[in-house]
């Protein structure tokens, strides 16, 4: 037995535009009964699951991607917590907290992480599905008893739990909150813990400065230290990762951590999997289709956590909910080149500010090559693709051939209201819709529906691949990607890293991918180039080495070390003094490769 859910993304809806053609086509309303119905109030189409056949044509001919409809198994409906609205996203199941360790959630965007943190928080109260009729605590706790959750949701009817959370859009921090990071630390530290924080998080040179003028990078450690500093029973982090570079990484990974010494709960979503590997003590999967409906697997090890999400199978359940696995294959990711066949060739470089230098070793990128970029934040990255760009003058070394370069920045604008596809057309030189290189990029990186949608109202993921878009849509030779990684969900990173390969490659083009995520840069360089120094003040490359020299320089410089999955081949960090950690570091294999 099946049941039927049925979904409206409202933004896309737009009965003004169309010819109401799910509502003549449905064949349920043919018969004369009314399953599809346009809501005058919000005018915008209504479906009634319980009459609907899911047939799935009105998906069909909805001109705008409006609709979706999937039949769910029956004995689900039990398992639902929470649904926002009739034709509305819903969750079923929730993940268990435990105390005294770290719960990573792991899923895709859209799959309703963020609507567990705030059900979990107590921000809001679960109404099981009945959206219309919300039930009071009394029939929560009965729907919960005899659960771990249902202590959890006492307290949370009692008042008595305290939730510290951790945004994931850190930028809203600075936007709210006027004054200096000193000032919100100490505003917010009721564990009296603020100054051993600050030294953690490396943040002793950022805090007298506004939160305006911090980086993403020392405003998110700040945003977590914030949250760390609170005197709460549970604490939610959401994407701490974005805009650190891995040592950062470590460094927050730690402080998190520390809260489970002390008793503390703790859960977070991460899609850098090497840092979730490294942080959680658990894993809880959530898969379902974005933004239609989600399920929580229920509790697995962290190792066995990671691998059913890149499987794509729960064998618990025996559920698949993906066609696909993810493997990382360690014999495909390397690429013989030609000699010769160069898109630019550089000299040693140089280039001198007043409190900031940067040298840089001889190299070149080859035609259909990507070249990773691997260092701490602040070390010259940036100034090294201005230079190779021709935007910046190197004060040694002469840059001969001018190449055309497109560069996708770190920090993305998202406070203007135009519509995605008058971006897109800009970038393309040409109308997108119906276009060549609408089948070349758009389709394959399923953005389409994001067209007429305006970029103020994009989540954080959707921006990034509009972004990433923008950049290949330019005619250039080189494309130069300022952490691609950020905000993208483990699959959208897959596939960003998979579809940029392919597109060099068969358009002869190059890029060039600065990102912290290590499993992705494994996943989409084929050389790489390790920056080494004193972040702020002075910074060095190497010329590009192959990945497993680059990455054992690199791991060595972070005294970690990484052996494989031997299912997933994924690579996983070894504990630190472990018997395979000793060996490793011993013979100079920081980065297992079988
Ligand atoms: P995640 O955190 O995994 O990305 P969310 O919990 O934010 O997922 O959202 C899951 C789905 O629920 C999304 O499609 C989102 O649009 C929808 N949603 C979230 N909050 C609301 C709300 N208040 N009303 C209606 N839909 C919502
Ligand atoms: Fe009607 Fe079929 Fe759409 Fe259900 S799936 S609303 S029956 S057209």
């Amino acid at each position: 037995m099946t049941h039927r859910v049925a979904v409206l993304d409202k933004e896309l809806c737009q009965p003004k535009k169309c010819g109401l053609e799910c509502i003549k086509y449905c064949p349920v309303n043919k018969s004369g009964a009314d399953c599809i119905i346009l809501n005058e109030e919000i005018k915008k189409a209504q479906i009634d699951e319980d009459i609907c056949n899911g047939c799935g044509i009105c998906v069909k001919v909805c001109p705008f991607d409006a609709i979706t409809i999937v039949n769910l198994a029956s004995e689900l409906a039990t398992d639902k917590i929470h649904q926002y609205g009739q034709n509305s996203f819903r969750l079923f199941r929730l993940p268990t907290p435990k105390k005294g360790e770290v719960v990573g959630l792991l899923g895709r965007n859209g799959m309703g992480k963020s609507t567990v943190i705030n059900i979990l928080s107590g921000n809001v109260k679960p109404n099981l599905g009945k959206y219309n009729d919300p039930p009071d605590w009394d029939e929560i706790l009965k729907y919960y008893s005899g659960t771990e959750l249902k202590s959890h949701f006492e307290q949370i009817r009692d008042g008595q739990i305290k939730a510290s959370i951790k945004p994931q859009q850190v930028s809203q921090i600075a936007q709210v909150f006027e004054g200096t990071g000193k000032e919100l630390l100490e505003k917010y530290d009721e564990r009296g813990v603020s100054n051993q924080l600050t030294k953690e998080l490396g943040l002793e040179n950022s805090l007298e400065q506004n939160l305006k003028e911090l980086s993403g990078g020392e405003l998110q450690r700040l945003a977590v230290a914030v949250a760390v500093s609170k005197d709460a029973d549970f604490y939610f982090f959401d994407e701490p990762s974005s805009y650190n570079d891995v040592f950062q990484r470590t460094r927050v990974a730690k402080t998190i951590q520390n809260l489970t010494k002390i008793g503390k709960t703790v859960m977070v979503v991460e899609h850098d999997l090497t840092l979730l590997d490294f942080l959680s003590d658990y894993i809880e999967v959530l898969y379902g289709e974005p933004a239609v409906y989600g399920i929580v697997s229920g509790i697995l090890s962290t190792k066995v956590g990671i691998n059913v999400f890149l499987d794509g199978y729960l064998p618990s359940e025996n559920v698949r909910f993906r066609d696909k696995k993810f493997t990382f294959d360690v014999s495909s990711s390397t690429t013989e080149f030609q000699e010769g066949n160069e898109i630019i060739k550089y000299p040693a470089l140089e280039k001198k500010y007043p409190s900031f230098s940067v040298s840089i070793e001889s190299g070149k990128v080859r035609k259909g090559e990507v070249v990773g970029i691997m260092g701490a934040n602040a070390l010259g990255k940036t100034t090294m693709m201005k230079m190779i760009a021709g935007v910046e003058k190197p004060d040694s070394g002469k840059i001969d051939k001018k190449v055309k370069i497109a560069y996708k920045p770190q920090y993305l604008q998202n406070d203007i209201d135009v519509e995605v596809v008058s971006v897109l057309d800009k970038a393309n030189g040409n109308p997108i819709e119906g276009s060549q290189e609408e089948e070349q990029i758009i389709d394959p990186l399923k953005i389409k529906k994001l067209y007429n949608k305006s970029i103020k109202n994009l989540s954080g993921g959707e921006l990034q691949k509009v972004a990433i878009v923008s950049c290949l849509l330019q005619k250039v030779d080189l494309y130069a990607l300022d952490e691609p990684s950020a905000f993208l969900d483990v699959e959208e990173r897959i596939a960003i890293a998979k579809f940029i390969q392919k597109f060099v490659r068969s358009f002869e083009k190059s890029a060039i991918v600065i990102d912290h995520d290590i499993q992705l840069m494994d996943l989409i360089s084929d050389s790489m180039v390790i920056f080494e120094g004193t972040s702020g003040v002075e910074g060095h490359a190497t010329s590009p080495l192959s990945k497993t020299e680059a990455m054992n320089r690199f791991l060595r410089s972070l005294d970690i070390s990484f052996r494989r999955d031997e299912k997933s081949f994924r690579p996983r960090v070894n504990k630190l003094d472990s018997r395979l950690d000793k060996g490793q570091k011993e013979s100079g294999n920081f980065y297992y490769r079988r």
